[in-house]
């Protein structure tokens, strides 16, 4: 199940960083002014609980509008900003359009929705970032309940005090916590128990290979149960099958993410999804 870890972790863009391709130079250049140019947005993509069908929230995805090469997806260009530095500004901005998108659709009435920001490591470790997500918060006025944070589970366990001080201190302002891309950083969860997790996202990997792989089913079986009797909210991510869904009811995971419900969206087509729910469970109320 961890065969293909390579593909969503910086290992590989590690390796091809240190060969430094012309094109990852010129690629890193522009990103350079990236920020300066407006180039990034926001894709969101929604989280659904699995009995309801509610959409319970949404994860803030980035994309780069790069003038020539068009939309460049985060596993290109994320490994170059965090080789870089750059991801400290770029994650900031991130932060902000997210908590600002939110606080919209909250003032719109799409209440109860999070928005999910993901943080990936040089992000979390830098010293200003508490107060950074405190200002970001004033400023915009989104209450905090309403901004999720997405670390790694590879991120999480790379220094566990650490990350037991900041998470903390994000507890303390209401913050939602999750564990990203949970099974891929070959930590246990009890290792992981301490920390002030409320959600557990289930990597894709696993969803991929669940009905080609009985063992795989086990495995998932065992960290919902796990996961849940340490009190934790458990996430399916990349759910594409409806055999696959079937499964994730069966063992009771609560909320999913994947294509087979939505892809990310731009915040227009997000918006617009929204609204079409609140008008179809108000005229249910009817
Ligand atoms: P992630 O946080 O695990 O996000 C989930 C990824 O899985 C997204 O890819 C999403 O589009 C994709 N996905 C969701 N459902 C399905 C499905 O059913 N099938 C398939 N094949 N894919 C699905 P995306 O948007 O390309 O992002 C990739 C990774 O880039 C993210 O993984 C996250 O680690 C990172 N990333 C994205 N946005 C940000 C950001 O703002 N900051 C940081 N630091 N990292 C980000
Ligand atoms: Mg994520
Ligand atoms: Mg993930
Ligand atoms: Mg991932």
């Amino acid at each position: 199940y961890a065969k293909d870890k390579g593909r969503n972790n910086y290992q590989f863009y590690q390796t091809s960083l240190s060969t430094r391709t012309p094109e990852l130079l010129s690629l890193e250049k522009s990103l350079r002014h990236a920020l300066d140019r407006k180039e990034f947005l926001l894709y969101y993509q929604p989280k659904v609980n699995i009995l309801t069908g509610e959409i319970t929230g949404m994860e803030a995805l980035l994309r780069w509008h790069h003038p020539e090469m068009g939309i460049v997806a985060p596993n290109i260009f994320i490994p170059l900003a965090e080789a870089s530095g750059l991801i400290v500004p770029i994650g900031e901005w991130v932060l902000r359009e997210a908590c600002k998108q939110n606080k919209t659709w909250q003032d719109a009435g799409f209440s109860l929705m999070t928005v999910a920001v993901n943080l990936s490591p040089k992000q979390f470790h830098q010293p200003q970032l508490v107060e950074t997500v405190a200002e970001i918060l004033k400023t915009t006025g989104l209450a905090p309940e309403y901004l999720e944070i997405e670390i790694t589970e590879t991120t999480a366990i790379e220094n566990l005090d650490f990350t037991t001080n900041i998470l903390k201190q994000f507890e303390q302002m209401g913050l939602p916590l999750a564990i990203d891309d949970f099974g891929t950083g070959y930590s246990s969860l009890s290792r992981l128990q301490t920390l002030p997790f409320h959600n557990l996202k289930i990597d894709r990997s696993f969803i991929k290979e669940l009905t080609a792989d009985d063992k795989v089913a086990h495995i998932i079986t065992a960290i919902v149960n796990l996961g849940r009797s340490l009190g934790l909210r458990l996430i399916a991510e990349g759910v594409e099958k409806s055999e696959e869904l079937d499964f994730l009811k069966l063992i009771q995971c609560d909320d999913v993410q994947g294509y087979l419900f939505y892809k990310p969206l731009s915040s227009q087509q997000a918006t617009e999804i929204i609204r079409e729910r609140i008008k179809k469970s108000n005229s249910q109320d009817l």
